[in-house]
């Protein structure tokens, strides 16, 4: 039976960091070790393909130049052996020679991603040779060979599990395995990725696959707090969630999970638990099929949605309307998050508008289409019984003096939702922490 640990890019963000790890690694406990890039190289990746992009050669050459460096540096305080130091300058410099050869080539999507893998690549076999380094045995396994997504950009699950137990399988009697999160491959084969903060996915989707006893997120923070610690200044951890509670929160914007790595653990019943690396005895969060308190546990905000105000003039008692209108984001592959109806007018969000033009244009033969961009959805969660008075009054009584775009209550009883426009996030954030928490 594996654990499955993954550490975030801060957790892997220093060759010190790196050489924390082995007190959270190295111990009788079987386990696969899921790493993201040093904090940092994903985004400087992200620069160093738009430069390539824009064919702007020298400023790519720049910025990899820059890369590599912050690499060497960490390479030469994680190392003391000149044999381990050795293979991985060599490792650095195929990875970076590796992506200079882009400035000389064509670039396109698919390059980009093979581009932004890198970093995932590089800290995993660093930490590997490390481990070697101090005498501990580790097996470096290759995501690329067992993570997989379909078409529709869903993760293989079949493909996924047969893979993964069948490369496990190669080594018996190994207790530690290391292994990339983010990156996979795509239904054709080629290098791709599971989206900015793809790595505990990867940890969740690995402990579905194994069936693991538990997965574990190691990160810079104690656990999923009650508010976004970045936007408010005081907030605690929340100790225990259930997972529909958890999946909530990470999906409506919790940054400190991937929105749909709750998903996976929870279809296979695999506890999930948060954990902090630079306190790793405070008690974080364990996230698993529980009956929590009931009450209101935390909010968490989610911007860059748009809504869309879609008005019939002919809606009254007119069947069909509301399927005509969601064949419309179905034909578009766009997902509704929020949704609230009048007798005349629908109105709904949705955070993926790559096909908004398409969306509106078809919408227009139908109905009347008002479109507000720059919104956020503020997502209260909790234990909410639909037959206990007061959780809706607490939440509107404490957002007040905010003007509220959409609110949606009962769809589920672990959430209510509320549509603002993004510039007032953080007064909207600040007054529940006040008036749900009583924190000023
Ligand atoms: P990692 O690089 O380890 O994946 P992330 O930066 O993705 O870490 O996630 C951790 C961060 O999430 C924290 O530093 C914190 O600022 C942020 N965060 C946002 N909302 C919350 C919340 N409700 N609880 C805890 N952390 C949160
Ligand atoms: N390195 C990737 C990112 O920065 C994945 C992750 O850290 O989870 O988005
Ligand atoms: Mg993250």
């Amino acid at each position: 039976m594996l654990l499955v640990l993954k550490f975030g890019g801060t957790s892997v963000g220093t060759a010190q960091r790196i050489k924390d790890l082995v007190k959270l690694t190295v111990n009788a406990t079987p386990k696969i070790v899921v790493l993201s890039a040093m904090s940092g190289t994903t985004n400087a990746l992200v620069e160093i393909s738009s430069a390539l992009y824009a064919k702007d050669v020298v400023k790519a050459k720049t910025l990899i130049g820059a890369l590599k460096e912050k690499y060497v540096k960490e390479i030469n305080e994680l190392y003391s052996k000149a044999e381990s130091l050795e293979k991985a300058k060599q490792l650095i410099d195929n990875h970076f020679s590796y992506l200079n050869a882009f400035t000389m080539d064509m670039f396109t999507a698919n390059e980009e991603k093979a581009v932004l893998a890198q970093g995932e690549l590089l800290s995993t076999a660093m930490f590997h040779y490390y481990l070697e380094e101090i005498g501990v045995e580790s097996v470096l396994l290759p995501a690329l060979n067992f993570m997989r997504i379909e078409a529709n950009d869903e993760p293989d699950m079949t493909y996924i599990e047969k893979n993964c137990l069948a490369e496990l399988k190669k080594y018996p009697g190994q207790i530690l395995f290391i292994t990339q999160g983010y990156i996979c491959r795509n239904a054709f084969g080629e290098i791709d990725n599971l989206k900015r903060g793809g790595s505990d996915y990867t940890a969740s989707l690995i402990g579905a696959a194994i069936r693991s006893p538990e997965v574990q997120i190691w990160t810079d923070i104690d656990g999923m707090h009650n508010n976004d610690p970045r936007i408010v200044t005081k907030t605690h951890p929340i100790h225990q969630l259930s997972f529909d509670e958890a999946a909530e929160l990470a999906y409506f914007g919790a940054k400190i999970l991937h929105p749909t790595c709750i998903l996976p653990a929870q279809k296979r019943n695999v506890p999930v638990r948060l954990k902090n690396t630079l306190q790793p005895e405070a008690e974080g969060t364990i996230i698993a099929n529980l009956n929590t308190k009931e009450g209101i546990k935390a909010v968490a905000a989610k911007d860059g949605i748009t809504a869309l105000n879609i008005k019939s003039e002919r809606m009254l008692l007119a069947h069909g309307f509301l399927r005509a209108v969601f064949e419309v984001f179905e034909r578009h592959k766009t997902s509704i998050d929020m949704i609230t109806t009048s007798e005349v007018a629908i109105s709904l969000t949705i955070d993926n508008s790559s096909h908004l033009a398409d969306i509106i244009k078809e919408l227009k033969e139908i109905a009347v289409v008002e479109v507000e961009e720059n919104q956020t959805i503020i997502c209260i969660v909790g234990q909410l019984p639909k037959n206990k008075a007061g959780y809706g009054y607490q939440v509107l009584a404490a957002l007040k003096d905010i003007p509220l775009r959409m609110v949606s209550y009962g769809g589920s009883s672990n959430n209510i939702s509320v549509l603002v426009n993004s510039n007032l996030k953080k007064e909207a954030l600040m007054a529940l922490n006040k008036g749900l928490f009583n924190y000023n």
